[in-house]
């Protein structure tokens, strides 16, 4: 049958890619389908239940600072949280929560519920209706047919999905769901670059069966921190400690005497791995010279024994599992109550995309999340919530939107997608970042929610706040900017056991704060009248002036780069036809047909001297 309602944008998957997806189109005000295997799992956590960390916690902010849900779900569901290189530069920090699975879930399934424009339907999408090139909409795999204006494909692993437990196989998009075979079939019938990619979760644990007296306790951080820019720990429920475990000579012998049953020592398995999240055997197998790994046991949840081991993903056959686990002092005794599991599936080539997650050969279709060869929940999430604007924006006949390189993680994340493509599992990395400094997690909001609000992403409250927030950033700056500190006055003299040389001459405040030895703290108790500020715009102020001059440094680079950026290059220029270009260079660009001239330098192994003859070229063109 046809669906008697026609929708704007359909999402099909509702993890975490298709959640965001589904959001942010709807935020928009678009009629917004969400279609998906089972209502049951939206939001869900296919492997550790775990938001957040190095290079992933920036995504999850950007995702907050666009009105996206993960972080405010975080909040709500997170039961213990940890701020990462607390003692590093604010470039590289990084928070990191460890979720209830259970509440995770339900919290996702709340905002979803809640949002308007947004209908939610349980069934598996089995076909695209596609006419001329451009997607009109989605049969579902019972012959229900929906119809829209775009498609936003977030499917997960679960494109021709294969599960392997040592040499045994069996169809899965993940244990316990079915895979989606019908549309990887559609799919691959369509002219885009497919391959495959694999991944694991390790074996989960009963914390009966464990002896935690021999273990490490690891305690979230005090004060606790939040997620969202909206969060308050008021929200968060209980907390919790992790505790960490290690592997031993024993754990890896039997790992090396078994790899001959791993389907991927054996062959069996084609996909490449996350090179950042090996298995327990790929660690062994690489590291030979080490003799132990670190494993943190970390509870599923506050209503649940379970744990989840992090650091032994494994595919050996369950009696290899048992016999590492236990071979692990204080899991002597464990149970085993879900083993782990290697998953096989499709996954596109992102080079066939353009910048806003369209895909070249299908119009107004969009494709976001594990499917274009990331993992981690944190990259699906950021994509979908890009994809559904872009989606929701096609609808609206309005261009794309997408961020730049220096204004987000999410720039970078799609630039490099997009422009590199990938050959395995693709992760965030603050190293990824070239203006690291410009792009901290403390930040996003202010990089990212103005623009949040004008493409309609950003809800009354949500702005009200960041406006207080940022309102109150600027007034402070200005009042240290413009008070000043006498030497022999009372405020230099509360300083001085503070500072490591005495002040010789007036200072304005904005500028004491730049010495190392001072923080915020210091400098706002010197005056009487010093405002009470919230704690995310003191550490807001602090940054600011204490990285002025490599953040100005950086602004410039950017400023130089941009008026590449504006450059465009014509979607037909014949790069054959350059002079001066190498054979290697006219390959990779004729491949990746950059966008700008910007995209183009980006692209590895085109030089800067190969920019300057591309821009001789179009110069001539003209
Ligand atoms: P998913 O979260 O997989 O969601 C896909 C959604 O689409 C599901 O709701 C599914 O039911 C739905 N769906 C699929 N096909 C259809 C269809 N035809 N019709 C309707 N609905 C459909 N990430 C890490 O960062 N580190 C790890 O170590 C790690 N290990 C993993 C181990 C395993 C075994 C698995 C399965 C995943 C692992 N991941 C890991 C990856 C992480 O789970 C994903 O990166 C993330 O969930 C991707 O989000 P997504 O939205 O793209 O897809």
């Amino acid at each position: 049958m046809n669906y008697p309602d026609r929708f704007d944008v359909i999402v099909i998957g509702g993890g975490h890619a298709g959640t965001e997806a589904a959001l942010a189109s709807a935020r928009m005000g678009c009629q917004t389908l969400l279609l998906t295997h089972n209502i049951e799992t939206l939001g869900q956590m296919s492997c550790n239940p775990a938001i957040g960390g190095i290079g992933k916690s920036h995504l999850v902010k950007e995702i907050d600072a666009l009105g996206g849900a993960m972080a405010l779900a975080t909040d709500l569901g997170g039961i213990q949280f940890r701020v990462l290189n607390a003692r590093k530069g604010p470039a590289v920090r990084a928070t990191r929560a460890q979720a209830d699975r259970i509440r995770y879930k339900a919290a996702i399934r709340g905002i979803l519920e809640n949002q308007p424009n947004l209908t939610i339907f349980q069934q598996a999408a089995g076909d695209l209706v596609v006419d001329n090139d451009t997607v009109r909409g989605v049969v579902t795999e019972t012959g229900i047919r929906f119809f829209s204006e775009s498609v936003v494909l977030c499917t997960g692993t679960f494109l021709g999905g294969v599960i392997h437990i040592g040499l045994d196989q069996s169809r899965g998009g993940r244990a316990g769901d079915p895979p989606s075979n019908a549309l990887a079939e559609r799919l691959r019938a369509l002219p885009f670059r497919v391959d495959r990619l694999k991944t694991g979760t390790p074996p989960r644990l009963d914390a009966k069966s464990v002896d935690f007296s021999v273990l490490e306790e690891q305690p979230g951080d005090t004060p606790t921190p939040t997620m969202s820019y909206l969060g308050r720990r008021d929200m968060h429920p209980r907390q919790v400690s992790c505790h960490i475990a290690h592997t031993n000579e024993q754990t890896h012998e039997l790992i090396m005497a078994n790899l001959d049953r791993s389907p991927m020592y054996s062959g069996v398995i084609e996909g490449v791995g996350p090179r950042y999240c090996p298995s327990i055997e790929d660690k062994v197998h690489r590291f030979a010279g080490k003799s132990s790994h670190q494993i943190f046991i970390e509870p599923e949840g506050l209503d649940t024994h379970e744990l989840y081991p992090n650091g032994i993903s494994t595919s050996l056959p369950f009696d290899v599992q048992l016999q590492v686990v236990r071979s692990i002092k204080g899991l002597e005794n464990a149970h085993i109550t879900r083993p782990g599991y290697a998953i096989e599936y499709d996954f596109f080539d992102p080079r066939d995309l353009k910048h806003s997650l369209e895909t070249r050969f299908i119009h107004n279709l969009f494709f976001a999340g594990q499917i274009n060869g990331t993992t981690g929940y944190e990259e699906a999430g950021a994509q979908g919530l890009l994809a559904g604007l872009n989606a929701a924006r096609r609808a609206k006949e309005l261009d794309a939107w997408w961020p730049r390189r220096d204004e987000a993680y999410l720039g970078v994340l799609v630039d490099d997608l997009i422009t590199l493509g990938t050959k395995e599992p693709y992760r965030m990395f603050t190293s990824r970042a070239e203006y690291r400094l410009l792009l901290r997690e403390d930040n996003a909001d202010l990089r990212l929610t103005e623009t949040g609000r004008e493409l309609g992403l950003v809800d009354d409250v949500r702005w009200e706040a960041f406006s207080l927030k940022r309102d109150a950033i600027d007034k402070e700056s200005q009042r240290l900017a413009a008070t000043w500190v006498q030497p022999g006055s009372a405020e230099a003299d509360a300083l001085a056991g503070k500072l490591d040389k005495p002040l010789t001459r007036e200072h304005r405040m904005i500028d004491l704060l730049k010495r190392p030895e001072l923080t915020y703290a210091d400098i706002a108790n010197l005056a009487e009248d010093s405002p009470m500020l919230d704690e995310q715009v003191s550490e807001q102020v602090q940054i600011q002036a204490k990285y002025q001059g490599y953040i100005e440094r950086q602004q410039d680079e950017i400023d130089k780069l941009k008026r590449h950026e504006a450059t465009p290059l014509p979607a037909t220029l014949d790069y054959q036809k350059v002079e001066g270009l190498s054979h290697e260079i006219r390959q990779k660009l004729d491949q990746a047909r950059p966008e700008t001239l910007a995209h183009a330098a980006r692209i590895s192994g085109v030089t800067p001297a190969a920019v300057s003859i591309l821009l001789v070229h179009l110069k001539k063109r003209r």
